[in-house]
Protein backbone atom coordinates (compact mmCIF):
# COMPACT_ATOMS: atom_id res chain seq x y z
CA UNK A 1 0.00 0.00 0.00
CA UNK A 2 0.87 3.71 -0.76
CA UNK A 3 -0.83 6.20 1.58
CA UNK A 4 -1.01 10.17 0.19
CA UNK A 5 -0.83 13.13 2.70
CA UNK A 6 -2.25 16.31 1.05
CA UNK A 7 -1.12 19.46 2.87
CA UNK A 8 -3.47 22.21 2.65
CA UNK A 9 -4.02 25.25 5.44
CA UNK A 10 -1.78 22.68 7.93
CA UNK A 11 1.58 23.73 6.80
CA UNK A 12 3.09 21.73 10.08
CA UNK A 13 4.19 18.58 11.18
CA UNK A 14 2.81 19.19 15.29
CA UNK A 15 -0.45 18.09 16.22
CA UNK A 16 -1.51 17.69 12.77
CA UNK A 17 -4.23 15.34 12.99
CA UNK A 18 -4.35 13.33 9.10
CA UNK A 19 -0.62 13.35 9.24
CA UNK A 20 -0.64 11.57 12.53
CA UNK A 21 -3.29 9.15 11.01
CA UNK A 22 -1.06 8.71 7.71
CA UNK A 23 2.10 7.85 10.08
CA UNK A 24 0.34 5.21 12.07
CA UNK A 25 -1.38 3.27 9.32
CA UNK A 26 1.73 3.36 7.23
CA UNK A 27 3.93 2.46 9.56
CA UNK A 28 1.45 -0.80 10.80
CA UNK A 29 0.14 -1.57 6.90
CA UNK A 30 3.72 -1.19 6.19
CA UNK A 31 3.08 1.32 3.68
CA UNK A 32 4.95 3.80 1.53
CA UNK A 33 4.22 7.52 2.47
CA UNK A 34 4.63 10.31 0.60
CA UNK A 35 3.07 13.69 0.16
CA UNK A 36 2.11 16.73 -1.75
CA UNK A 37 0.94 20.38 -1.90
CA UNK A 38 -0.35 22.69 -4.61
CA UNK A 39 0.37 25.83 -5.48
CA UNK A 40 -2.89 27.05 -7.08
CA UNK A 41 -2.03 31.09 -8.23
CA UNK A 42 -5.55 30.97 -10.58
CA UNK A 43 -7.37 29.58 -7.73
CA UNK A 44 -6.23 31.98 -5.24
CA UNK A 45 -6.86 34.49 -7.21
CA UNK A 46 -10.45 34.01 -7.36
CA UNK A 47 -10.07 33.67 -3.60
CA UNK A 48 -8.61 37.15 -3.59
CA UNK A 49 -5.71 35.39 -1.79
CA UNK A 50 -2.87 38.71 -0.70
CA UNK A 51 0.55 38.08 -2.25
CA UNK A 52 1.62 38.54 1.28
CA UNK A 53 -0.02 35.19 2.13
CA UNK A 54 1.23 33.70 -0.59
CA UNK A 55 4.85 34.29 -0.63
CA UNK A 56 4.31 33.33 3.26
CA UNK A 57 3.17 29.78 2.22
CA UNK A 58 6.37 29.46 -0.19
CA UNK A 59 8.62 30.72 2.71
CA UNK A 60 7.12 27.80 4.67
CA UNK A 61 7.27 24.69 2.21
CA UNK A 62 10.63 24.42 1.80
CA UNK A 63 11.41 24.19 5.91
CA UNK A 64 8.12 21.77 5.90
CA UNK A 65 9.47 19.83 2.93
CA UNK A 66 12.85 19.71 5.65
CA UNK A 67 11.70 18.96 8.12
CA UNK A 68 9.27 16.12 6.88
CA UNK A 69 12.24 14.22 5.43
CA UNK A 70 14.24 14.25 8.16
CA UNK A 71 11.64 13.90 11.15
CA UNK A 72 8.87 11.70 9.72
CA UNK A 73 10.74 10.11 6.73
CA UNK A 74 8.33 11.38 4.18
CA UNK A 75 9.12 13.44 0.96
CA UNK A 76 7.00 15.91 -0.43
CA UNK A 77 6.56 16.94 -3.93
CA UNK A 78 5.18 20.60 -4.66
CA UNK A 79 3.39 21.41 -7.84
CA UNK A 80 1.57 24.08 -9.12
CA UNK A 81 -1.68 23.52 -11.01
CA UNK A 82 -3.66 26.86 -11.58
CA UNK A 83 -7.10 25.99 -10.17
CA UNK A 84 -9.17 23.01 -7.77
CA UNK A 85 -9.99 20.97 -10.61
CA UNK A 86 -6.29 20.60 -12.11
CA UNK A 87 -4.91 19.61 -8.77
CA UNK A 88 -7.64 16.60 -8.61
CA UNK A 89 -7.18 15.61 -12.34
CA UNK A 90 -3.50 15.16 -11.34
CA UNK A 91 -3.94 12.84 -8.60
CA UNK A 92 -6.19 10.63 -10.36
CA UNK A 93 -3.77 10.57 -13.25
CA UNK A 94 -0.46 10.28 -11.61
CA UNK A 95 -1.08 8.73 -7.93
CA UNK A 96 -4.30 6.89 -8.88
CA UNK A 97 -2.12 5.03 -11.27
CA UNK A 98 0.64 4.30 -9.60
CA UNK A 99 -1.24 1.96 -6.82
CA UNK A 100 -1.70 4.63 -4.25
CA UNK A 101 -4.19 3.09 -1.67
CA UNK A 102 -6.17 6.24 0.55
CA UNK A 103 -5.25 9.70 0.72
CA UNK A 104 -5.63 11.76 3.76
CA UNK A 105 -6.23 15.90 4.80
CA UNK A 106 -7.88 17.72 7.01
CA UNK A 107 -10.95 19.02 6.33
CA UNK A 108 -11.46 22.97 4.95
CA UNK A 109 -14.76 24.47 5.27
CA UNK A 110 -14.77 26.47 2.39
CA UNK A 111 -17.43 26.24 -0.49
CA UNK A 112 -15.05 25.69 -3.55
CA UNK A 113 -12.66 23.20 -1.31
CA UNK A 114 -15.78 21.22 -0.22
CA UNK A 115 -16.83 20.84 -3.74
CA UNK A 116 -12.97 20.14 -4.70
CA UNK A 117 -12.97 17.29 -2.03
CA UNK A 118 -16.07 15.91 -2.86
CA UNK A 119 -15.56 15.36 -6.36
CA UNK A 120 -11.83 13.42 -5.50
CA UNK A 121 -14.06 11.19 -3.14
CA UNK A 122 -16.29 10.24 -6.17
CA UNK A 123 -13.41 9.80 -8.64
CA UNK A 124 -11.21 8.29 -6.26
CA UNK A 125 -13.72 5.88 -5.56
CA UNK A 126 -13.71 4.33 -8.76
CA UNK A 127 -10.57 3.76 -8.84
CA UNK A 128 -10.94 1.48 -4.97
CA UNK A 129 -8.79 4.49 -3.37
CA UNK A 130 -10.04 6.30 -0.30
CA UNK A 131 -9.98 9.60 0.57
CA UNK A 132 -9.83 10.43 4.15
CA UNK A 133 -10.38 13.68 5.65
CA UNK A 134 -9.67 14.70 9.13
CA UNK A 135 -11.46 17.79 11.56
CA UNK A 136 -7.95 19.92 12.40
CA UNK A 137 -8.87 23.78 11.76
CA UNK A 138 -10.53 23.83 14.64
CA UNK A 139 -10.09 23.50 18.31
CA UNK A 140 -13.68 21.74 18.57
CA UNK A 141 -14.96 20.65 15.29
CA UNK A 142 -17.79 22.58 13.49
CA UNK A 143 -21.49 21.39 14.40
CA UNK A 144 -20.14 19.83 18.09
CA UNK A 145 -21.20 23.10 19.84
CA UNK A 146 -25.22 23.48 19.47
CA UNK A 147 -27.92 24.66 21.04
CA UNK A 148 -30.07 22.05 23.23
CA UNK A 149 -32.44 21.85 19.70
CA UNK A 150 -29.20 20.85 17.66
CA UNK A 151 -29.03 23.83 16.26
CA UNK A 152 -25.57 26.37 15.93
CA UNK A 153 -25.59 29.80 17.98
CA UNK A 154 -26.66 32.80 16.39
CA UNK A 155 -24.61 34.75 18.75
CA UNK A 156 -20.48 34.21 20.43
CA UNK A 157 -21.16 34.29 23.95
CA UNK A 158 -23.73 31.18 24.79
CA UNK A 159 -21.51 30.13 22.22
CA UNK A 160 -18.47 30.50 23.84
CA UNK A 161 -19.67 29.35 27.29
CA UNK A 162 -20.86 26.08 25.79
CA UNK A 163 -17.18 25.86 24.18
CA UNK A 164 -15.33 26.51 27.18
CA UNK A 165 -17.59 23.59 29.36
CA UNK A 166 -16.60 21.03 27.00
CA UNK A 167 -13.46 21.44 26.67
CA UNK A 168 -13.08 21.93 30.77
CA UNK A 169 -14.70 18.56 31.28
CA UNK A 170 -13.40 16.84 28.17
CA UNK A 171 -10.24 15.51 26.97
CA UNK A 172 -8.30 17.33 24.49
CA UNK A 173 -5.27 15.73 22.44
CA UNK A 174 -2.20 16.70 20.69
CA UNK A 175 -1.26 14.84 18.16
CA UNK A 176 2.11 13.36 17.36
CA UNK A 177 3.06 12.07 14.38
CA UNK A 178 5.48 9.23 14.45
CA UNK A 179 7.86 8.67 11.68
CA UNK A 180 7.54 6.41 8.86
CA UNK A 181 10.14 3.62 9.30
CA UNK A 182 11.58 2.35 6.35
CA UNK A 183 9.46 4.33 4.15
CA UNK A 184 10.56 2.60 0.76
CA UNK A 185 9.43 5.47 -1.25
CA UNK A 186 9.98 5.37 -4.83
CA UNK A 187 10.85 8.19 -6.99
CA UNK A 188 7.69 8.14 -8.54
CA UNK A 189 5.90 11.13 -7.51
CA UNK A 190 9.21 12.69 -6.32
CA UNK A 191 10.82 13.76 -8.91
CA UNK A 192 11.05 17.28 -10.56
CA UNK A 193 9.06 18.61 -13.73
CA UNK A 194 10.24 16.82 -16.97
CA UNK A 195 8.98 13.13 -16.05
CA UNK A 196 5.35 14.85 -15.41
CA UNK A 197 5.21 17.43 -17.76
CA UNK A 198 3.45 15.84 -20.27
CA UNK A 199 0.26 16.11 -18.16
CA UNK A 200 -1.52 18.94 -19.18
CA UNK A 201 -2.10 20.55 -15.51
CA UNK A 202 0.96 20.73 -14.18
CA UNK A 203 3.21 23.90 -14.92
CA UNK A 204 5.76 22.96 -12.31
CA UNK A 205 6.77 20.59 -9.67
CA UNK A 206 9.39 20.14 -7.07
CA UNK A 207 10.58 17.91 -4.67
CA UNK A 208 13.56 19.03 -2.25
CA UNK A 209 13.70 21.99 -0.30
CA UNK A 210 16.15 23.53 -2.70
CA UNK A 211 13.78 23.32 -5.94
CA UNK A 212 10.62 23.90 -3.48
CA UNK A 213 12.00 27.20 -2.82
CA UNK A 214 13.24 28.43 -5.98
CA UNK A 215 9.36 27.21 -7.49
CA UNK A 216 7.88 29.24 -4.52
CA UNK A 217 9.94 32.49 -5.15
CA UNK A 218 8.90 32.14 -8.91
CA UNK A 219 5.21 31.38 -7.92
CA UNK A 220 5.22 35.17 -6.11
CA UNK A 221 6.95 36.55 -8.60
CA UNK A 222 4.47 35.46 -11.35
CA UNK A 223 1.64 36.19 -8.72
CA UNK A 224 3.04 39.99 -8.00
CA UNK A 225 2.82 40.46 -11.63
CA UNK A 226 -0.43 38.86 -12.04
CA UNK A 227 -1.86 40.89 -9.32
CA UNK A 228 -0.25 44.20 -10.41
CA UNK A 229 -2.05 43.26 -14.17
CA UNK A 230 -5.08 43.45 -12.08
CA UNK A 231 -4.46 46.52 -10.59
CA UNK A 232 -4.50 44.67 -7.25
CA UNK A 233 -1.81 45.86 -6.10
CA UNK A 234 1.11 48.10 -7.06
CA UNK A 235 4.74 47.45 -7.25
CA UNK A 236 6.42 49.47 -5.09
CA UNK A 237 3.61 49.24 -2.56
CA UNK A 238 3.44 45.06 -2.72
CA UNK A 239 7.77 44.96 -2.44
CA UNK A 240 7.38 47.20 0.64
CA UNK A 241 4.58 44.68 1.80
CA UNK A 242 6.67 41.43 0.73
CA UNK A 243 9.84 42.59 2.39
CA UNK A 244 7.87 44.01 5.90
CA UNK A 245 6.06 40.61 5.94
CA UNK A 246 9.38 38.39 5.54
CA UNK A 247 10.63 40.20 8.29
CA UNK A 248 7.64 40.21 10.96
CA UNK A 249 6.59 36.69 10.43
CA UNK A 250 9.78 34.13 9.90
CA UNK A 251 8.02 31.15 8.36
CA UNK A 252 7.79 27.64 9.76
CA UNK A 253 6.69 25.79 12.77
CA UNK A 254 9.69 26.48 14.79
CA UNK A 255 9.35 30.20 14.19
CA UNK A 256 5.27 29.95 14.89
CA UNK A 257 5.68 27.91 18.35
CA UNK A 258 8.54 29.80 19.56
CA UNK A 259 6.27 33.02 18.84
CA UNK A 260 3.55 31.28 20.82
CA UNK A 261 6.00 30.39 23.73
CA UNK A 262 7.16 33.83 24.05
CA UNK A 263 3.82 35.33 23.83
CA UNK A 264 2.32 33.18 26.83
CA UNK A 265 5.61 33.63 28.86
CA UNK A 266 5.43 37.08 28.84
CA UNK A 267 3.33 39.29 26.34
CA UNK A 268 0.16 37.83 27.56
CA UNK A 269 0.63 40.10 30.73
CA UNK A 270 -2.17 42.72 30.74
CA UNK A 271 -2.87 41.21 27.37
CA UNK A 272 -6.71 41.66 28.83
CA UNK A 273 -6.06 45.87 28.94
CA UNK A 274 -3.42 46.07 26.15
CA UNK A 275 -4.82 43.71 23.40
CA UNK A 276 -6.69 47.10 22.63
CA UNK A 277 -4.05 49.71 22.50
CA UNK A 278 -2.32 49.25 18.72
CA UNK A 279 0.70 51.12 19.01
CA UNK A 280 1.59 48.73 22.10
CA UNK A 281 1.81 45.52 19.62
CA UNK A 282 -0.20 43.38 22.54
CA UNK A 283 -1.68 40.77 21.05
CA UNK A 284 0.54 37.32 20.12
CA UNK A 285 0.62 38.40 16.06
CA UNK A 286 -0.32 34.45 15.44
CA UNK A 287 -2.96 34.90 13.03
CA UNK A 288 -0.36 35.01 9.61
CA UNK A 289 0.59 31.26 11.08
CA UNK A 290 -2.85 29.89 12.28
CA UNK A 291 -4.04 30.74 9.03
CA UNK A 292 -1.92 28.43 7.05
CA UNK A 293 -1.99 26.23 9.73
CA UNK A 294 1.43 26.25 10.57
CA UNK A 295 0.99 26.29 14.04
CA UNK A 296 -2.56 24.55 15.35
CA UNK A 297 -5.05 26.48 17.38
CA UNK A 298 -5.78 23.41 19.26
CA UNK A 299 -1.83 23.79 20.14
CA UNK A 300 -2.31 27.02 21.20
CA UNK A 301 -5.41 26.28 23.44
CA UNK A 302 -2.92 23.53 25.21
CA UNK A 303 -0.30 25.79 25.70
CA UNK A 304 -2.37 28.36 27.48
CA UNK A 305 -4.59 26.30 29.73
CA UNK A 306 -1.43 24.67 30.87
CA UNK A 307 -0.08 28.48 31.80
CA UNK A 308 -3.95 28.64 33.47
CA UNK A 309 -2.98 26.05 35.70
CA UNK A 310 -1.60 27.72 38.77
CA UNK A 311 -4.36 30.89 38.51
CA UNK A 312 -7.17 29.93 36.82
CA UNK A 313 -8.94 33.15 37.04
CA UNK A 314 -6.25 35.04 34.84
CA UNK A 315 -7.76 37.72 33.07
CA UNK A 316 -5.34 37.75 30.71
CA UNK A 317 -5.06 34.13 29.50
CA UNK A 318 -9.19 33.53 29.95
CA UNK A 319 -9.23 36.54 27.23
CA UNK A 320 -6.70 34.86 24.95
CA UNK A 321 -8.42 31.74 24.99
CA UNK A 322 -11.47 33.57 24.00
CA UNK A 323 -10.12 35.06 21.10
CA UNK A 324 -9.37 31.69 20.23
CA UNK A 325 -13.09 30.77 20.09
CA UNK A 326 -13.87 33.32 18.43
CA UNK A 327 -11.70 32.14 15.27
CA UNK A 328 -13.55 28.71 16.02
CA UNK A 329 -17.33 30.27 16.34
CA UNK A 330 -16.84 31.83 12.54
CA UNK A 331 -15.47 28.24 11.25
CA UNK A 332 -19.15 26.65 12.61
CA UNK A 333 -20.79 29.30 11.79
CA UNK A 334 -19.67 29.05 7.84
CA UNK A 335 -19.77 25.29 8.23
CA UNK A 336 -23.59 26.01 9.11
CA UNK A 337 -24.23 28.52 6.75
CA UNK A 338 -22.36 27.90 3.58
CA UNK A 339 -24.26 30.11 1.40
CA UNK A 340 -21.86 32.80 3.13
CA UNK A 341 -19.00 32.19 0.91
CA UNK A 342 -21.40 33.14 -1.74
CA UNK A 343 -21.56 36.86 -0.49
CA UNK A 344 -24.89 36.08 1.11
CA UNK A 345 -25.09 37.65 4.21
CA UNK A 346 -25.90 35.81 7.70
CA UNK A 347 -28.48 38.58 8.43
CA UNK A 348 -29.92 38.38 4.73
CA UNK A 349 -32.98 40.50 5.16
CA UNK A 350 -30.67 43.33 6.73
CA UNK A 351 -28.59 43.52 4.01
CA UNK A 352 -31.33 43.83 0.85
CA UNK A 353 -33.26 46.20 2.75
CA UNK A 354 -29.82 48.57 3.06
CA UNK A 355 -29.53 50.82 -0.07
CA UNK A 356 -25.59 50.18 0.11
CA UNK A 357 -23.58 52.70 -1.69
CA UNK A 358 -21.03 51.76 -4.70
CA UNK A 359 -19.20 55.12 -4.70
CA UNK A 360 -16.05 54.78 -5.72
CA UNK A 361 -14.39 57.49 -4.82
CA UNK A 362 -15.16 57.38 -0.96
CA UNK A 363 -13.93 53.14 -1.47
CA UNK A 364 -10.47 54.72 -3.13
CA UNK A 365 -10.09 57.53 -0.54
CA UNK A 366 -10.61 54.39 2.13
CA UNK A 367 -8.36 52.03 0.81
CA UNK A 368 -5.06 54.41 0.50
CA UNK A 369 -5.88 56.09 3.72
CA UNK A 370 -7.00 59.51 2.31
CA UNK A 371 -10.27 59.93 4.28
CA UNK A 372 -9.60 62.42 6.46
CA UNK A 373 -9.97 60.60 9.60
CA UNK A 374 -6.91 59.79 11.36
CA UNK A 375 -7.13 56.32 13.09
CA UNK A 376 -8.90 54.70 9.73
CA UNK A 377 -5.89 56.49 7.43
CA UNK A 378 -3.67 55.09 9.88
CA UNK A 379 -4.74 51.93 9.75
CA UNK A 380 -5.24 51.56 6.20
CA UNK A 381 -1.84 52.93 5.73
CA UNK A 382 -0.16 50.17 7.70
CA UNK A 383 -2.72 47.52 6.33
CA UNK A 384 -1.09 48.38 2.83
CA UNK A 385 2.33 48.55 3.93
CA UNK A 386 2.20 45.65 6.03
CA UNK A 387 -0.25 43.18 5.16
CA UNK A 388 -1.07 43.19 9.20
CA UNK A 389 -4.01 45.44 11.21
CA UNK A 390 -4.50 45.54 14.43
CA UNK A 391 -8.04 43.97 15.20
CA UNK A 392 -9.33 47.31 17.51
CA UNK A 393 -8.49 48.90 14.03
CA UNK A 394 -10.60 46.63 11.81
CA UNK A 395 -13.70 47.10 13.44
CA UNK A 396 -12.73 50.83 13.30
CA UNK A 397 -12.16 50.96 9.14
CA UNK A 398 -14.80 48.38 8.86
CA UNK A 399 -17.67 50.32 10.62
CA UNK A 400 -16.37 53.83 9.07
CA UNK A 401 -16.48 52.14 5.73
CA UNK A 402 -19.93 50.44 6.09
CA UNK A 403 -21.53 53.15 8.79
CA UNK A 404 -20.30 56.38 7.82
CA UNK A 405 -19.75 55.87 3.79
CA UNK A 406 -22.49 53.10 3.82
CA UNK A 407 -20.47 51.26 1.20
CA UNK A 408 -21.39 47.21 0.98
CA UNK A 409 -19.05 45.51 3.42
CA UNK A 410 -18.18 42.76 0.56
CA UNK A 411 -16.03 45.72 -0.97
CA UNK A 412 -14.34 45.96 2.04
CA UNK A 413 -14.28 42.24 2.54
CA UNK A 414 -12.61 41.79 -0.72
CA UNK A 415 -9.89 44.29 -0.30
CA UNK A 416 -8.65 43.10 3.43
CA UNK A 417 -8.54 39.66 1.84
CA UNK A 418 -6.11 41.25 -1.10
CA UNK A 419 -4.25 42.85 1.70
CA UNK A 420 -3.96 40.54 4.92
CA UNK A 421 -1.13 38.13 5.40
CA UNK A 422 -3.76 36.68 7.86
CA UNK A 423 -6.69 36.54 5.07
CA UNK A 424 -8.90 33.47 6.45
CA UNK A 425 -12.13 33.52 4.51
CA UNK A 426 -14.46 32.68 7.81
CA UNK A 427 -13.09 35.09 10.24
CA UNK A 428 -12.55 38.26 7.74
CA UNK A 429 -16.59 37.51 6.39
CA UNK A 430 -17.28 37.24 10.06
CA UNK A 431 -15.98 40.58 11.04
CA UNK A 432 -16.92 42.27 7.95
CA UNK A 433 -20.69 41.26 9.14
CA UNK A 434 -20.42 41.77 12.72
CA UNK A 435 -19.39 45.80 11.84
CA UNK A 436 -21.97 46.02 9.88
CA UNK A 437 -24.66 44.60 11.67
CA UNK A 438 -25.62 41.99 9.39
CA UNK A 439 -23.44 39.20 10.67
CA UNK A 440 -23.80 37.67 14.32
CA UNK A 441 -23.30 40.86 16.34
CA UNK A 442 -25.76 40.77 19.54
CA UNK A 443 -25.27 44.42 19.80
CA UNK A 444 -27.72 46.89 17.93
CA UNK A 445 -26.98 48.07 14.28
CA UNK A 446 -26.94 52.09 16.30
CA UNK A 447 -23.97 51.57 18.57
CA UNK A 448 -21.85 52.88 15.76
CA UNK A 449 -18.12 53.33 16.42
CA UNK A 450 -17.24 56.61 16.36
CA UNK A 451 -13.34 56.36 14.83
CA UNK A 452 -12.50 59.91 16.97
CA UNK A 453 -13.65 58.92 20.18
CA UNK A 454 -12.32 55.06 19.55
CA UNK A 455 -8.84 57.13 18.81
CA UNK A 456 -8.92 59.35 21.83
CA UNK A 457 -9.44 55.65 24.08
CA UNK A 458 -7.34 53.55 22.51
CA UNK A 459 -4.49 55.86 20.91
CA UNK A 460 -4.44 58.51 23.51
CA UNK A 461 -1.05 60.28 22.75
CA UNK A 462 -1.62 59.34 18.77
CA UNK A 463 1.10 57.57 18.59
CA UNK A 464 -0.28 55.04 16.43
CA UNK A 465 -1.65 58.01 14.40
CA UNK A 466 1.71 59.75 13.55
CA UNK A 467 3.72 56.24 12.76
CA UNK A 468 1.57 56.64 9.88
CA UNK A 469 0.48 59.77 9.00
CA UNK A 470 3.55 61.54 9.33
CA UNK A 471 1.94 64.90 7.78
CA UNK A 472 -0.07 64.98 10.90
CA UNK A 473 3.51 64.61 12.72
CA UNK A 474 2.97 68.29 14.67
CA UNK A 475 -1.00 68.60 15.62
CA UNK A 476 -1.42 67.37 19.14
CA UNK A 477 -3.40 64.72 20.04
CA UNK A 478 -6.38 66.36 21.30
CA UNK A 479 -6.60 68.12 17.61
CA UNK A 480 -6.47 64.79 16.16
CA UNK A 481 -9.11 63.43 18.86
CA UNK A 482 -11.68 65.98 17.89
CA UNK A 483 -13.05 66.26 14.13
CA UNK A 484 -14.31 69.68 14.82
CA UNK A 485 -11.05 70.70 15.87
CA UNK A 486 -9.37 69.13 13.48
CA UNK A 487 -11.50 69.95 10.28
CA UNK A 488 -10.86 73.85 11.63
CA UNK A 489 -7.24 73.29 11.85
CA UNK A 490 -6.90 71.95 8.27
CA UNK A 491 -9.44 74.57 6.97
CA UNK A 492 -8.94 78.01 8.44
CA UNK A 493 -5.79 78.32 11.63
CA UNK A 494 -2.69 79.02 10.80
CA UNK A 495 -2.15 75.74 9.42
CA UNK A 496 -4.17 76.05 6.66
CA UNK A 497 -2.73 75.11 3.21
CA UNK A 498 0.05 74.01 5.32
CA UNK A 499 -0.50 70.06 6.15
CA UNK A 500 -1.01 68.05 3.09
CA UNK A 501 -3.94 66.30 4.28
CA UNK A 502 -7.88 66.00 3.49
CA UNK A 503 -10.43 67.32 5.48
CA UNK A 504 -12.55 64.63 7.13
CA UNK A 505 -14.56 62.72 4.25
CA UNK A 506 -18.00 63.16 5.94
CA UNK A 507 -19.17 64.31 8.82
CA UNK A 508 -19.33 61.22 11.53
CA UNK A 509 -22.33 62.36 13.63
CA UNK A 510 -24.65 62.96 10.73
CA UNK A 511 -23.29 60.12 8.54
CA UNK A 512 -24.45 58.07 11.48
CA UNK A 513 -27.84 59.48 11.73
CA UNK A 514 -28.09 58.41 8.02
CA UNK A 515 -26.85 55.07 8.81
CA UNK A 516 -28.99 54.65 11.66
CA UNK A 517 -32.03 55.44 9.48
CA UNK A 518 -30.69 53.47 6.46
CA UNK A 519 -31.09 50.26 9.09
CA UNK A 520 -34.41 51.39 10.59
CA UNK A 521 -36.17 50.95 7.54
P1 LIG B 1 -4.60 37.80 19.16
O1 LIG B 1 -5.31 38.89 19.86
O2 LIG B 1 -3.33 37.36 19.71
O3 LIG B 1 -5.64 36.56 19.12
C1 LIG B 1 -5.19 35.21 18.97
C2 LIG B 1 -5.86 34.56 17.80
O4 LIG B 1 -7.27 34.49 18.01
C3 LIG B 1 -5.70 35.30 16.50
O5 LIG B 1 -4.46 35.00 15.90
C4 LIG B 1 -6.90 34.79 15.70
O6 LIG B 1 -6.64 33.54 15.13
C5 LIG B 1 -7.96 34.62 16.78
N1 LIG B 1 -8.81 35.80 16.82
C6 LIG B 1 -8.64 36.90 17.56
N2 LIG B 1 -9.67 37.76 17.38
C7 LIG B 1 -10.50 37.18 16.49
C8 LIG B 1 -11.73 37.56 15.89
N3 LIG B 1 -12.35 38.71 16.19
N4 LIG B 1 -12.29 36.73 15.00
C9 LIG B 1 -11.70 35.54 14.70
N5 LIG B 1 -10.54 35.13 15.24
C10 LIG B 1 -9.95 35.93 16.12
N6 LIG B 1 -8.60 37.30 11.64
C11 LIG B 1 -7.96 36.48 10.81
O7 LIG B 1 -7.24 35.58 11.26
N7 LIG B 1 -8.08 36.62 9.45
C12 LIG B 1 -8.85 37.59 8.89
O8 LIG B 1 -8.95 37.68 7.66
C13 LIG B 1 -9.52 38.49 9.76
N8 LIG B 1 -10.27 39.51 9.26
C14 LIG B 1 -10.93 40.35 10.13
C15 LIG B 1 -11.74 41.38 9.60
C16 LIG B 1 -12.43 42.23 10.46
C17 LIG B 1 -13.30 43.33 9.86
C18 LIG B 1 -12.32 42.07 11.84
C19 LIG B 1 -13.06 42.98 12.77
C20 LIG B 1 -11.53 41.06 12.38
C21 LIG B 1 -10.83 40.19 11.53
N9 LIG B 1 -10.00 39.16 12.04
C22 LIG B 1 -9.37 38.30 11.17
C23 LIG B 1 -9.91 38.91 13.49
C24 LIG B 1 -8.75 39.61 14.22
O9 LIG B 1 -8.70 40.95 13.89
C25 LIG B 1 -7.38 38.97 13.96
O10 LIG B 1 -7.47 37.58 14.12
C26 LIG B 1 -6.33 39.51 14.93
O11 LIG B 1 -6.21 40.89 14.78
C27 LIG B 1 -5.00 38.83 14.68
O12 LIG B 1 -4.01 39.34 15.53
P2 LIG B 1 -3.32 38.44 16.63
O13 LIG B 1 -2.92 37.14 16.04
O14 LIG B 1 -2.25 39.26 17.25
O15 LIG B 1 -4.53 38.21 17.62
Amino acid sequence: PHYLMWFRRDLRLHDNTALTALCERAQSDNAKASALFFFTPEQWQSHDTSLAQVDHIARTLPKLAQSLTKQLNIPLTVYVCENFKDCNDLIIETYAAQNITQVMANHEYEGHEIVRDEQLIKRLAQHNIEFLRFHDQCILPPQSITTNDDSMYQVFTPFYKKWRHTLDIGLIESYQAQAVKDNKNSNQNTQDSNGLLELTQITASASSAETIKTLGEKVVKDYQLCLQDAGIVGSNESTTQLSHARAAYPAGEVAACHRLDQFIADGINNYNVSRDVPSLHATSQLSAYLTIGTISARHCYIQATKALQDNSDNKDINRWISELAWRDFYRHVLADKPALIRHQAYKDDMDKSINWSYNQDDFDAWCVGQTGVPLVDAAMRCLNATGFMHNRLRMVTAMFLTKDLLIDWRWGERYFMQQLIDGDFASNNGGWQWSASTGTDAAPYFRIMNPFSQAKSHDPDAEFIKTWLPELQELPANILHAEDKLRAALTTGSLFNLIDYPVPRVDHKAARLLAIAAFKN
